[in-house]
């Protein structure tokens, strides 16, 4: 059956994906975005498919369609940029949240909304289980992206418990892949492109500090499951549990990629999160997912990618 969907943040990283496979299941796709971290590139592989309709939108604002199913992912994800303007940070979290909730709740229609391993903060359990709840500061430079997005969850609960909403929640790890933007600054992006130029690799505190990184289209997959699994609101985390510190991954990026480049050293960031691993197992059980990718198949594709986009620059 075909059902209009809209995918807010769907001209980003991970919301490019998802128009295009939900226009491969034969869907049509209303893309509503503002642009401000996403990239009409991204889009330019369905632009021209007539089931497609791109809105200029910001979610802060109401906008009314008809539509059957909603993927909330319109927010800046990476550091920089969600702190670049931290109070339009939090609206696009909290107004956004309510802006697609009263869509869902007049259209009948489901919704799943992209929440983040921010939502544990710098976590004092290890690894991150659904049921954590967190250490998140509430006044420091993340706060405006990690408690705008546990204000956004809070409203998912409440709309669903209020109005009978039928609400969807995927908390997802970091994910890295083709089509991050050469100046994203999160540290996939940054590395790959600071070795391919034989740049200074720039670590940002000791690198000691961990992350789990999850290669888009294992992601994807996941969300995909995810919207289409009845009877299953979750909180589920989304991730590959495979950690690494930042000094191994640079170190591993430098190899894949051959490069000249050596590390140096930077400020850490107030509140950067030491550690960051997820468990899995409600998502294994409930939606029989776990990656496939390892990371370094998913690095070196994504160096590929970045490769492409370089030498296209030249
Ligand atoms: P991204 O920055 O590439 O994409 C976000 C998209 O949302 C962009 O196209 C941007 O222009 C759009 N957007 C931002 N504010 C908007 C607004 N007010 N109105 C309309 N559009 C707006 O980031 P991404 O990595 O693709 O992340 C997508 C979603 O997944 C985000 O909600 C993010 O919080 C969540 N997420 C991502 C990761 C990750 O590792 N990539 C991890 C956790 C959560
Ligand atoms: N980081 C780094 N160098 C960079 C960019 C990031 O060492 O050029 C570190 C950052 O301090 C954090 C980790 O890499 O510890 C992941 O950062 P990212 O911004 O990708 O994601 P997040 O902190 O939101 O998990």
């Amino acid at each position: 059956m075909t059902k209009k969907v809209l995918v807010t943040g769907g001209a980003g990283f991970i919301g490019s994906y998802l128009c295009e496979k939900l226009l491969d299941r034969q869907n049509m796709v209303i893309c509503c975005d503002n642009f401000y971290t996403g990239n009409k590139k991204n889009l330019e592989k369905i632009l021209d498919n007539k089931n497609f309709k791109l809105v200029n939108h910001d979610v802060i604002h109401p906008i009314s369609f008809e539509i059957d199913e909603i993927y909330n992912f319109a927010c800046p994800a990476s550091p920089i940029h969600y702190q670049n303007d931290p109070v339009q940070t939090i609206k696009t979290c909290v107004n956004g949240a309510i802006n697609m909730l009263d869509l869902a709740k007049k259209n009948n229609s489901k919704i799943i909304q992209a929440s983040t391993s921010e939502i544990y903060g710098d976590p004092e359990v290890h690894p991150q289980r659904e049921s954590y709840r967190g250490a998140v500061s509430i006044d420091g430079p993340r706060a405006c992206y990690d408690e705008g997005k546990r204000c956004a969850e809070t409203i998912f609960w409440d709309y669903r418990r209020q109005h009978n909403v039928d609400v969807k929640v995927i908390r997802i790890f970091n994910t890295y892949g083709p089509r991050m933007q050469k100046n994203d600054g999160r540290v996939v992006s940054n590395f790959v492109v600071q070795a391919l130029t034989n740049k200074d690799l720039t670590v940002y505190g000791d690198g000691s500090q961990t992350r789990s990184f999850c290669f888009v289209n294992d992601l994807v997959e996941g969300i995909f499951l995810m919207m289409n699994k009845e009877k299953f609101p979750g909180p589920v985390n989304l991730g590959n549990p495979i950690e690494i510190s930042m000094n191994d991954l640079a170190n591993e990026i430098i190899q894949l990629v051959g490069s000249r480049s050596k590390i140096v050293y930077k400020d850490l960031p107030t509140d950067d999160p030491k550690q960051r691993c997820p468990d899995i197992s409600i998502a294994q059980e409930k939606l029989g997912w776990q990656p496939k990718f390892d990371r370094i198949e998913g690095l070196k594709k994504t160096i590929n990618y970045f490769e492409s986009i370089l030498k296209k620059e030249i």
